[in-house]
């Protein structure tokens, strides 16, 4: 079995999309960034490619390549989870933690969960979003992060 963690943050500003888990939330703002900036799936992509020590998500898609300019993060996952694959590796589980001030993500944490377990093929029971405030204490609204730790079962 092989462990893998992923952290990643965005800034949210105005005009752009909010998607999360690959699910659009409506918010009067989105997150910034080269792809859709999908903060909890590039986290997850990270702990995959930490768990199989093959860098992480600016190596595989650097953000110098206008190829991944608006990028459907969900895609990029589909391309970490067949490189994980031809590793020999399975998802055992995996556990995301988002960390948002605004908006409330309450409503939206199980479209998220079947979103991955369907890229996964895995059973929902495997698939853990979780979401939280900092109390308005750190990132006080102006991003969101997130964690993610996997584990990975050899095939
Ligand atoms: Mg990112």
């Amino acid at each position: 079995m092989k462990i893998g963690y992923g952290y990643d943050v965005h800034r949210l500003t105005a005009n752009r999309r909010l998607v999360l888990c690959g699910v659009e939330i409506p918010h009067e703002l989105g997150l910034l960034g080269h792809s859709d900036a999908d903060v909890a799936v590039h986290a997850l992509m990270d702990a995959i490619l930490g768990a199989l020590a093959l860098g992480d998500i600016g190596k595989l898609f650097p953000d110098s390549d206008a190829k991944y300019l608006g990028a459907d993060s969900m895609e990029l996952l589909r391309t970490v989870i067949l490189t994980m694959d031809k590793a020999g590796y399975a998802l055992g589980n995996l556990d995301i933690t988002i960390i948002a001030e605004q908006p409330k993500l309450a409503p939206y944490i199980t479209r998220m969960r079947e979103n991955l377990a369907g890229a996964f093929n895995c059973a929902v029971d495997n698939v853990s979003v979780k979401a939280t405030t900092e109390e308005g204490l750190n990132l006080a609204g102006a991003g969101i992060g997130a964690h993610a730790v996997v584990l990975l079962c050899e095939k």
